[in-house]
């Protein structure tokens, strides 16, 4: 028996929003904890046995964590390969420094989904300015320009053609590369989008796989504003779907959780966006809808514990809320009507205890069950309104 059962040490990478429900689901679940993260007082802090502080870099306390743990795990993908084989000189690490590499490295990620098949749109790697001029031109009139490394809801990432001035408004290849701090990126062609969902699989170091049904998100300004489960994708697509994500997940040996963003476009296409070897922002949901979350999902999986069932129980949907919410109309500080939005029936709400709110910052997210994913969203966007 190779499972790490009940009682053990469980340390996660990371201390942030997505390590603090993992940490609460592991403690239901009778597991201790120990987070890595820069910020001593991290979103994970208040629900765990100890916190180390450690920056994404930092190998000698990334070996400090996994000293004391019987597993380590991550809730972010820029956790350095350095800290990733420092850990694993003490403890299991789950997902590994494998998939790492070429997860946390968008052209790497690219290439590796191009080289194994997984449907792609079109796009381009640029390691200089003149790359990204011609990667641009090659594109098409509106293209988006992302860092290699280091980005998350929609930063370190600039958009070309989307000025709205005629004749022309907004950066061009050249400005982009300087906004991006003249780093490796990859330049993708602009897709007509019809939607977007995402598939979470779940990868047991035994070789055991279970894939969630599908979310459907819905961003905004390239921030994930809401999302549903389930999708209510035609079963041709979600089976589609499904495969692409599993094959994914198969392909780069994740020990863990894997989210594989996906775009439907308008002519129908499914493409996959970007990968994520970690609990997913579009399945806290999951939470709600399904029987297992994602988060005692996470816990299964690297614990190399059977995985839990992933049918849907009730449909259900959630919403992210940003700094902007606390922030009044000129940026003074607001008490959000909490009170307003849990009246509503089948409305739950999720802190993360960020002390500072600012403009995008993800502070929570509100709930809502619904007897149809349409419904679903429509309650959690009313308790919204009404914060
Ligand atoms: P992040 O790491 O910030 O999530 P993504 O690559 O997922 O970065 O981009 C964020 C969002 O921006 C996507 O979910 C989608 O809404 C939009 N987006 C990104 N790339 C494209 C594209 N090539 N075509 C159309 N929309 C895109
Ligand atoms: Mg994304």
């Amino acid at each position: 028996m190779t499972a790490i059962l009940p009682g053990a040490t469980i340390g996660i990478l990371g201390g942030g929003q997505l390590g603090r429900m993992t940490a609460m689901a592991a403690r239901s679940l009778g597991y201790r904890i120990q987070v890595m993260d820069p910020d001593p007082s991290c979103p994970a802090r208040f629900v765990v046995d100890a916190c180390f502080e450690g920056g994404w870099d930092d190998a000698r306390v990334a070996a400090d964590l996994a000293r004391g743990c019987d597993v380590v795990t991550l809730e972010i993908e820029q956790v350095s390969i350095a800290c990733l084989e420092a850990a694993a000189k003490y403890a299991p690490v789950r997902p590994g420094a494998g998939p790492m590499r070429i997860i946390q490295d968008r052209i790497l990620q690219k290439k590796w989904l191009a080289e194994h098949g997984a449907p792609l749109g079109a796009w381009r790697a640029a390691e200089s300015e003149a790359e990204l001029v011609e990667a641009v031109a090659a594109l098409g009139s509106k293209v988006f320009v992302k860092s290699a490394r280091g980005g998350y809801d929609g930063r370190s990432q600039v958009k070309i053609g989307f000025g709205t001035q005629v004749p022309k408004s907004g950066p061009g290849a050249p400005e982009a590369w300087k906004l991006l701090g003249e780093r490796p990126c990859v330049a993708e062609k602009a897709l007509d989008l019809d939607k977007e969902i995402s598939v979470m699989v779940a990868r047991a170091p035994n070789g055991e796989t279970k894939s969630f049904p599908s979310a459907l998100n819905h961003h905004e300004n390239q921030i994930l504003e809401w999302s549903v489960i389930p999708s209510s994708v035609p079963a041709d697509l979600e089976a589609h779907a499904q495969r692409v994500a599993e094959e994914i997940a198969a392909g780069l040996e994740i020990e863990g959780l894997l989210a594989v963003e996906m775009f439907v476009t308008k002519s129908g296409e499914l493409l996959v966006n970007e990968l994520a070897p970690r609990p997913h922002n579009s399945y806290h949901a999951s939470d709600l809808a399904c029987v297992t979350s994602q988060f005692e999902q996470a816990v299964r999986a690297v614990c190399d514990l059977p995985l839990g069932d992933v049918s849907v129980v009730q449909p259900a949907a959630i919403a992210n809320l940003l700094g902007e919410v606390w922030l009044g109309e000129n940026s003074e500080m607001r008490e959000p009507r909490f009170d307003r939005a849990l009246a509503i029936s089948g409305v739950s709400l999720h802190l993360y205890e960020k002390h500072k709110p600012r403009k995008s910052r993800k502070m929570g997210h509100l709930a809502a069950v619904g007897k149809t994913p349409d419904e679903a969203v429509k309650r959690v966007m009313t308790a919204k309104e009404l914060l």
